[in-house]
């Protein structure tokens, strides 16, 4: 970092804002009236904190940046889901997506408030039937821009967030220092205070990530997009499987559940003539059933430019049938968001594709 480059005051814990505090000359206290005025009451910048001497807000301000992400459009209603389009300070787009509470989110019961952040600028992995990684990757986000996404939402909404997933834009675990980062500030008394136990954090199959993840103190929750329970599926819409083949992506998560004790979720979007074949459900329950996990179906949503489509709903009721009677708890998500493409990427991509129209000179 740069002699004169600024500290994103976000981004920092609580005993690193302590430090700053020290070498400022300033006391410790200081630091729990900085976090009360960051996540309780919530201002937007450094010379709003007014408990504060004035001179001493100066000298915060030459010191700290203070990031805020600005709303670019919503779509959706009140009572359905929301999607969020945010511009970040470089001009880069994010999407984050508020869903209301479910009677069946996730395979359980909930009556939580969820959000579904973005951790990267676009994405590296190339899933085939995902917009997130139709236009490649730009960068990884700070700490900070994930956590003001769930600041920005319960502002625009007026909702209390009492449930994450880091299933957005990006691969969490390929940014996992700002991801452990931001979900330590998300958890924290002093930070956002959302129980570990309501945060899941998603991966496409980074296994070497799934263990240093299980070796983390933090008792958050993992859910892993399976989407093909054989290296041949997998290989055909997960570019990923190809440097960790299914059998090593199981055994990283063996490694999880046990450090972690506690179950895991597969994460399998249903995709006609792709992975919704009997013999991919039988096999899928086996993977389930030496990991105990969960399986959640996910009915594929259409992306523009891709060519998949969803299985009939007789046939994704066959795929579930066909788990449960192996003794797999598993759910077909209820359908959220369809018709304001709620599927990760897909408003990030029109808004900039029309962005890059609007400036290309007739
Ligand atoms: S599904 Fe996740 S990992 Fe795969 S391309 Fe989309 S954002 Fe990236």
């Amino acid at each position: 970092m740069k002699a004169t480059e600024k500290i994103e005051i976000k981004s920092l814990l609580f005993s690193e804002l302590q430090t700053e505090l020290q070498g400022l000359a300033e006391r410790s206290y200081r630091a729990d009236q900085i976090v009360d005025w960051l996540y309780k009451k919530r201002v937007d910048s450094i010379e709003k904190m007014t408990d504060l001497p004035l001179s001493l807000r100066k000298r915060f301000a030459d010191r700290f940046s203070f990031s805020k992400i600005d709303i670019v459009r919503v779509l959706g209603s009140r009572d359905t889901t929301r999607k969020f389009l945010f511009r970040l300070s470089d001009g880069n787009l994010i999407e984050s997506v508020l869903i209301p509470a479910s009677p069946a989110l996730y395979g359980e019961k909930s009556d939580r408030q969820t959000i579904c952040i973005s951790t990267q600028v676009g994405c590296a992995y190339g899933c085939k039937f995902c917009a997130s990684g139709l236009e490649g990757f730009s960068r990884n986000l700070c700490a900070n821009e994930i956590v003001d996404q769930i600041i920005a939402i319960e502002r625009a909404s007026g909702e209390k967030i009492d449930n994450i997933v880091f299933m957005g834009m990006g691969e969490p675990l390929a940014n996992l220092k700002n991801v452990i980062r931001a979900i330590r500030i998300i958890n924290a008394s002093w930070g956002l205070r959302i129980g570990a136990r309501h945060i899941t954090v998603s991966t496409s199959g980074l296994a070497p990530q799934i263990k240093k993840l299980a070796d983390e103190p933090l008792q958050i929750r993992l859910a892993v997009s399976l989407h093909g329970a054989t290296d041949e599926v997998r290989n055909q819409i997960m570019p990923i499987n190809r440097r960790y083949n299914v059998e090593t992506l199981l055994s990283a998560c063996d490694y999880y559940v046990a450090h972690k004790k506690q179950r895991l979720t597969f994460e399998y979007i249903l995709i006609a003539g792709v992975n919704d074949a009997d013999t991919q459900a039988h096999l899928l329950a086996q993977h389930a059933r030496r990991l105990s996990a969960k399986v959640n179906l996910i009915p594929y949503n259409a992306v523009e430019g891709l060519e998949w489509s969803r299985p009939s709903r007789n046939r994704q009721e066959k795929f579930l049938s066909i788990l449960r009677a192996e003794g797999v708890p598993a759910t077909l998500r209820r359908e959220k968001g369809h018709d304001i493409d709620a599927a990760c990427g897909q408003l990030r991509l029109q808004t900039s594709r029309q962005e890059r129209r609007r400036a290309v000179p007739a």
